[in-house]
């Protein structure tokens, strides 16, 4: 069953990086673009395996956030604190402890960033972790969608050059991208793709 699982997903994985290759000469902005495709085909099956296998790693203002939320100082709460590049960041373990027993999040309003841009940060990194199983279907169908409309996407791109720049380059971008689930992004680029 695994291992006809990760078959599968092998061959879309191929047949996705395959086919947006062609979409612009700069590879990342052919990827970025194409996995705000991916998001707009995305459906979570809440199985709760991306909080089981790959718990977040929290900055020192989520933390803020979860403490004022739950009521619990920062030093009562499940994680474990570290200093990375004179930055505070907190670690949960796994899986991570805010996943209830039916496959929620209890701080579902407030959860991180990271929270946030799963899968699709991943997948703009050329990773594709194999434990979600939503990713196969919603590659293949944008792996389909982007062959269909390989001219449409390449207008798109070159209009949207700036925006795929900014989110390689510009960190306060990308964290207000990462935080709003890329939902300004994938707007824009299907207003452009339906115009
Ligand atoms: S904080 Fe919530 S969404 Fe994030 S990993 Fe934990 S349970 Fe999942
Ligand atoms: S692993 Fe994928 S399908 Fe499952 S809860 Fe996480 S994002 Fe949703």
């Amino acid at each position: 069953m695994l291992h006809a699982h990760l078959i599968r997903l092998n061959e879309i994985s191929e047949k996705f990086f395959r086919t947006f290759r062609p979409l612009h000469e700069n590879y990342w902005f052919a990827l970025r673009a194409s996995v705000l495709v991916v998001i707009h085909f995305f459906k979570c099956e809440k199985c709760g395996n991306c909080c089981r296998y790959s718990p977040p790693v929290f900055c020192e203002d989520e933390v803020i956030k979860i403490s004022e939320y739950l009521g619990l100082a920062i030093e009562n709460l499940p994680l474990e604190r570290y200093e990375f590049l004179s930055k505070t960041y907190y670690k949960a373990n796994s899986p991570c402890p805010f996943l209830t027993d039916d496959n929620k999040c209890s701080i579902y309003e407030i959860r991180g960033r990271a929270c946030r841009a799963f899968p699709h940060e991943w997948l703009m990194y050329s990773l594709v972790p194999c434990y979600c199983p939503a990713i196969p279907k919603a590659l293949e169908r944008a792996a389909d969608f982007i062959a269909n409309h390989t001219e449409d996407l390449k207008r798109a791109i070159a209009m949207m050059e700036n925006e795929l720049r900014l989110l390689a380059s510009d960190s306060k971008f990308k964290e207000q991208m990462r935080s709003l689930e890329y939902s300004p992004l994938v707007k824009k680029l299907f207003e452009i793709l339906n115009d």
